[in-house]
């Protein structure tokens, strides 16, 4: 039995179903958590208050499960290149673990950490895959590629056997004098709140932070009767409460991927009709796009930083700023954008069917290069996540892998379909309560009505016809 092993948690935030854990409490119950708040993450320009307060909020509670279980997380603050190994040495740990992630950025800092930790003769293992069910390079093309496309992608991935959920680690160990004031030595911290960090935050989030909170939503969301039973018709719904919410949860990893998959499983098996079936399926097909934007992120990794087509890489994008910025502020005249914009700037959340709708306006209505979008919810969105942003922002701007059909939203039909008794448009446009059903899914209102609110800032058809005519000048 090992002296003493450290768990290096990232975007695993929690003690159940946790691969790379659960390898190491087989070894030892003399186990200590940690976590280091890594300045390369929080200092860029992309990071969003109510990200960061969601993340300390899930470490405030894996803070009290490790305690629960006997034993500690503890708290680093700094370059993990430097922090890890020297807290590792100061505790004289025997070896390291964590699980392994599809960033760039993770990948390159992983293996700088990986490579002081040799220098310095301590062990370290780093071969598990926590937050996928099926790691990349493990679902393949009949030619033994990559798939960059998802339909085939899903059908593949679906077949393949998941490994059942793992127990929490229970009757661990916590430090010894000694051991804790060496951690204090190296740096170890409290916990400081995501104001400390410069990341205020008061509005709240999607789901409430932590690994407990997050099951019992699964376990609602799934159970007999709940939103998965009905999932397929009414995700697309924005004013319904139709989805699971659990996006944040699954990017920092609240949950574990397993127990998701199991709990969808179990609901598809009580299903006693076809289309209850067809909609647990649905949502396991979304379960599946999260799996193949990380896993198209792991083999083509210069995804995070453009356009994956060559076409769409010097696009002669119109770029005004002023109407990007009406398009961040939700004041565009078109009210359903507006309303998403307004969603997404108070809640740090945005429906899925909105986040289309928004990207598609920006990249083919105002023709604003989609990085900036890009980096717009990322600033913004609790559950902002590299893979899933980027992936969804390319699919929007056809610059993606699978650009065809080119997708352009008209908001005034998406508004119909989706919106139509413009419950969500008064939900976030106050200002237009008042306003005829009609107009405000059609975006047609009339002068009086308007009051403060803007008349649109451009017109949905020309700007259509302007950004088909520059697509179709890019040689493919
Ligand atoms: C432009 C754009 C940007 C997006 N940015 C993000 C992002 O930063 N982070 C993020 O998690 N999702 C992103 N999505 C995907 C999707 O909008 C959200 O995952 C979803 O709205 C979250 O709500 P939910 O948890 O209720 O989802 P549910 O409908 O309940 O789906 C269950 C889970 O499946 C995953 N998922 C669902 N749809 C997708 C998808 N299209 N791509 C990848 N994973 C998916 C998520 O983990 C989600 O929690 C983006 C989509 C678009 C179009």
């Amino acid at each position: 039995m090992a002296d003493l092993l450290l768990f290096w948690h990232r975007r695993d935030l929690r003690l159940g179903d946790n691969v790379g854990l659960a390898a190491a409490r087989d070894r030892t119950s003399h186990l200590t958590g940690v976590f280091c708040l890594d300045p390369g993450l929080l200092k860029g320009d992309d990071v969003a208050p109510a990200r960061v307060a969601y993340m300390i909020g899930c470490l405030e509670a894996l803070q009290h499960s490790y305690a629960k279980a006997g034993g500690q997380l503890l708290i680093l603050q700094g370059d993990p290149r430097a922090k890890i190994p020297a807290l590792a040495q100061a505790l004289g740990a025997d070896a390291i673990y964590w699980n392994r992630d599809v960033e760039p950025y993770s990948r390159q800092r992983d293996q700088a950490v990986a490579d002081v930790l040799k220098g310095a003769g301590i062990e370290f293992r780093t071969t598990f895959w926590d937050q996928l069910l099926h790691e990349p390079g493990s679902v393949r093309t009949g030619a033994d590629a990559p798939y960059t496309v998802y339909t085939p992608f899903w059908r593949n991935w679906v077949k393949q056997s998941k490994a059942a959920p793992l127990p929490p680690p229970e009757g661990l160990n916590s430090l010894s004098d000694h051991q804790a004031a060496a951690a204090k030595a190296v740096g170890c911290i409290d916990l400081p709140s995501a104001e400390d960090l410069g990341f205020a935050w008061g509005n709240g989030f999607p789901m409430e932070p932590g690994e407990q909170a997050a099951l019992e939503r699964l376990e609602e969301f799934c159970d007999d009767d709940q939103a998965i039973a009905t999932y397929d018709e009414q995700r697309n719904f924005p004013f319904v409460d139709g989805t699971s919410r659990l996006s944040a949860a699954l990017k920092f990893g609240a949950v574990g991927i397993r127990t998701v998959w199991a709990a969808a499983e179990a609901a598809y098996d009580r299903s006693r009709s076809d289309e209850t079936r067809k909609n647990v399926q649905t949502w396991q097909q979304e379960l599946a796009w999260r799996e193949f934007y990380q896993h198209v992120m792991y083999f083509f990794p210069a995804l995070a930083d453009g356009p994956h087509r060559e076409p769409l890489k010097n696009f002669p994008w119109v770029n005004n700023e002023d109407q990007f910025a009406a398009w961040c502020e939700g004041r565009t005249g078109y009210p359903i954008v507006d309303a998403a914009m307004r969603q997404l700037n108070e809640t740090g959340w945005m429906h899925n069917r909105c986040r289309m709708i928004v990207a598609s306006f920006l990249t083919k209505d105002l023709i604003v290069n989609w990085q900036w979008g890009e980096k717009y919810f990322m600033q913004h969105l609790v559950d902002g996540d590299l893979s899933a942003n980027n992936g969804g922002w390319q699919w929007s701007a056809s610059s993606g892998m699978n650009p065809k059909p080119l997708r352009i939203f008209n908001p005034a039909s998406q508004a119909q379909k989706f919106d139509a008794e413009a419950e969500y448009i008064r939900q976030w446009v106050p200002e237009l309560r008042s306003v005829d059903t009609g107009a405000l899914v059609t975006g047609k209102i009339g002068e009086r009505d308007l009051g403060d609110y803007p008349a649109p800032i451009v017109d949905h058809k020309i700007q259509q016809a302007l950004f088909k005519d520059k697509y179709k000048a890019q040689k493919d």
